[in-house]
């Protein structure tokens, strides 16, 4: 069973300050203006025309795993996003269709795929949050993103006020982004993924996962073990959310590992060259993604590093902040980021950019 997010509290005051955080792995964030709960799609839909009709700005929360909500909070209407379930829409001999509401939470998708056989989502297991946010930043990890398997997104469009289909090839992939991620416009209410019948992964493509399972970069393993695997690497840096672990009180790992053209890297090298090479892969038009972890670490800001309030570098991991008391607040938490961005930046002349959804604050 995976970490489900939390339920709603009825009849709760959302202007309490401490409302958001409820609902955020963080548990960070202020009071809401107003709080809904919508538990379909067209409630998601009814809801945002209401606050539209109130002239109330929207957020749309689901695991709340990927965003920083700022002490302030949100003074609109939040909407929780807790629609359920799952079907087959299209199969043929080699592959599945299932189309997944907004509000599935992920790893439990991702565990009954597994269960049925049905490979392409298996090295994202254990990522925390809802099905209907994992083409906003593109969701990845070990070498997979849902980019390969989603086929369509079905969306509120806010602007023409209407539900629309969304091909895959209009989404916009890109590493951890979409046209979705900072758009106000789409609210996702279903996605289409479309996987392969076999009881076989992928190709593994990390090396790290290789390793673990005893295998070649470029095999393929059962699901299950693959599925088994992942969780265990993850569980080990903190990854897989842990009410009893304050490591995971995060949204994961803070920043996007930076793509940097030749000449920039180049310089980066040149700035590094008493620490060895810089962890890299090369990416299309000649750039190179850089470790973001590797950079904040040799910058002085190791695993366990403190800042103010006791938010602190995740001791499992040096890309994750956390709310290690679970009492901090999000402008302690954004004033440590504020202090590696600009300490990496110092030393290496790299920029970091914030992987999650900043609402109401900044760094
Ligand atoms: C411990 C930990 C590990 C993580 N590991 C990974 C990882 O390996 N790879 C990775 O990619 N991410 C990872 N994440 C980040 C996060 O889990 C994912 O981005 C996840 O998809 C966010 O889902 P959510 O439901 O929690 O979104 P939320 O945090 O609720 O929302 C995130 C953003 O999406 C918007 N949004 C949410 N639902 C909808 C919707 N239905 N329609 C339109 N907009 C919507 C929100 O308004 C917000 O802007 C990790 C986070 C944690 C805490």
């Amino acid at each position: 069973m995976s970490d489900v997010y939390a339920e709603p509290t009825t009849g709760a005051d959302p202007t309490d300050p401490a409302t958001l955080a409820r609902y955020t792995t963080l548990r960070l964030g202020g009071p809401a203006g107003r709080l809904e709960i919508a538990t379909s799609a067209d409630e998601i839909v009814r809801r945002v025309r209401e606050a539209e009709a109130r002239e109330q700005a929207v957020l749309l929360l689901a695991g709340g795993s990927n965003v920083v909500i700022g002490d302030q909070g949100f003074p609109g209407t939040v909407v929780l996003i807790r629609s359920r379930g799952l079907r087959v829409v299209a199969e043929d001999a080699d592959t599945v269709t299932v189309r997944v509401e907004a509000g599935e939470p992920w790893d439990d998708l991702v565990a009954a795929t597994v269960e049925r056989g049905w490979s392409g989502l298996e090295c994202l297991s254990g990522i925390p949050g809802s099905a209907g946010a994992t083409p906003i930043q593109n969701v990845g990890a070990y070498g997979q993103e849902v980019a390969e398997t989603i086929v369509a997104v079905e969306a509120y469009d806010r602007t023409e006020g209407k539900v629309v289909r969304i091909a895959a090839a209009d989404c916009g992939f890109a590493y951890r982004g979409s046209v979705f991620k900072y758009s106000d416009r789409w609210v996702v209410l279903s996605v289409d993924f479309r996987l392969t019948r076999s009881p076989l992964s992928g190709p593994v493509r990390y090396a790290e996962l290789a390793r673990a399972l005893g295998v070649e970069v470029g095999d393929r393993v059962p699901l299950a073990d693959a599925r088994a695997t992942v969780r265990r690497l993850r569980a080990g840096k903190g990854m897989v959310l842990d009410a009893q672990d304050p490591d995971t009180w995060s949204v994961g790992s803070f920043f996007t590992n930076p793509v940097l053209e030749r000449e920039a890297y180049e310089l980066l090298r040149e700035r590094a060259a008493d620490l060895g090479e810089p962890p890299s892969w090369p990416c299309p038009g000649d750039t190179v993604k850089v470790s973001a972890a590797w950079l904040i670490d040799k910058a002085g800001f190791g695993k366990g590093y403190t800042g103010p309030e006791g938010v602190a570098i995740s001791t499992k991991h040096t890309l994750a902040l956390t709310n290690h008391t679970g009492t901090a607040s999000t402008a302690a938490l954004v004033a440590l980021a504020r202090e590696i961005r600009d300490g990496v930046q110092t030393r290496f002349g790299v920029t970091l950019h914030p992987e999650p959804v900043l609402i109401n604050c900044t760094i």
